[in-house]
């Protein structure tokens, strides 16, 4: 994002080989630029060892590969770790790298964020509580996936290029309301010749904007959708969620309705579990009576607690008790295990930190 630079991340193969064309460049440059960024994570000209060293030099005067720098990062003792990373107005995001249980041990899902903070403004987030800043352009989205593998490369003393695994867009921020560079940066992070992480590893998790849903219908991809749904009834999702007061639960749903029959895909509801406001039994049966015509998948998410705010989680049995509520009902339920918690990694507990704030 420097000025006057053209910014190369983000670029894919055909727009690298025009760079270099019109740099004075063979055409085959594009495609080396494009595996020193997102095969190797490179950043700096300097490294590209196959370029000619004048070439190096000139790149670097008119282009940049602005990858976020990892500032500060705290270590969970489930292994989870919590990236904050630098863009280049020096706005703060975070990121979320969690390690996979049994096996498959030594692979990663990457949680990622599509805005500085988030406008929506849910009752129970930490992010939605601290406000917004802006949209992520689509690179910084890509960037988050190349300066996270660079960095756990690093700390793990590893190179293997599938360490992360599975992307969800789950971090800061409602993708849908950032819907173009969000779509883009799925395209770049899928390609084969890049970065290679299949569609189907790929979730994007929406607080229920309706448009996008309506748009990502019409997509052709194999992400999985997921829908955080947190109340069955408007009253009270008009409560936690704002955007319900626009996109009430019957236009959710049919929007739902729709991506299911046009998509024929399973999608995946999310709901976050508060003591005492949507945990009864009469929640659990306005949730089965609401999704199970859907044929969806509903992952329970214990509440993870944000400073400030009122909720509290459910006590285990009580967590238990609801999710038998609803596989009794019929519905196909996860439970989401907890992970980072004690590093505010958790689902919502992200935040724009300022500068030097951050604990390590
Ligand atoms: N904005 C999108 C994606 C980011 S939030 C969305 O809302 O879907 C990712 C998930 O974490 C959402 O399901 C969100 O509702 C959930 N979440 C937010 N705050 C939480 C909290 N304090 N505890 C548990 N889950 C939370
Ligand atoms: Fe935004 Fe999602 Fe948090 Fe709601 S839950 S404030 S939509 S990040």
């Amino acid at each position: 994002m420097e000025t006057g630079k053209v910014e190369l991340l983000g670029k894919d193969v055909s727009e690298l080989e025009d760079f270099a064309v019109a740099a004075g460049q063979p055409k085959y440059r594009g495609r080396q630029l494009y595996k020193w960024i997102y095969k190797k994570e490179t950043s700096s000209f300097y490294e590209m060892t196959d370029l000619p060293k004048e070439q190096r030099v000139f790149f670097d005067e008119i282009a940049s590969i602005s990858i976020p720098r990892v500032l500060k990062q705290r270590v969970s003792r489930d292994g989870t770790r919590k990236f904050a990373m630098e863009l280049a107005d020096k706005k703060k995001i975070e990121t979320v790298v969690i390690p996979h249980n049994g096996e498959g041990q030594n692979r990663y899902t990457l949680c990622i964020s599509t805005q500085v903070g988030c406008p929506i403004g849910c009752l129970f987030c930490a992010t939605g509580q601290s406000g917004f800043q802006r949209n992520l352009a689509f690179y910084e989205i890509v960037g988050q996936v190349l300066g996270s593998k660079k960095e756990l490369q690093k700390r793990l003393k590893k190179e293997d290029d599938d360490l992360i695994a599975n992307i969800v867009y789950m971090g800061m921020g409602e993708p849908f309301l950032n819907y173009d560079a969000t779509l883009k940066s799925i395209h770049i992070i899928n390609d084969p010749k890049g970065i290679n992480i299949g569609q189907r590893h790929i979730t994007i998790s929406t607080c229920g904007e309706v448009e996008g849903i309506k748009k990502l219908t019409r997509e052709n991809l194999q992400v999985i959708l997921a829908i955080s749904l947190h109340a069955a009834n408007d009253q009270l999702r008009d409560r936690l969620i704002p955007l319900n007061r626009k996109y009430p639960l019957g236009m959710l749903l049919s929007a739902v309705e729709d991506y299911i029959a046009v998509t024929n895909r399973r999608v995946t509801f999310e709901y976050v579990l508060l003591e005492g406001v949507n945990n009864s039994y009469e929640d659990a049966r306005d949730l089965i009576r609401l999704i199970k015509p859907l044929l969806a998948n509903i992952n329970l998410i214990p509440y993870n607690s944000v400073s400030g705010l009122d909720f509290s989680q459910p006590e285990t049995d009580k967590v238990w008790q609801f999710y038998n509520w609803l596989v009794q009902g019929g519905l196909n339920v996860t439970l989401r295990e907890e992970k980072g918690a004690d590093i505010e990694a958790a689902c919502g507990q992200l935040v724009m930190k300022k500068s030097g704030k951050n604990k390590q």
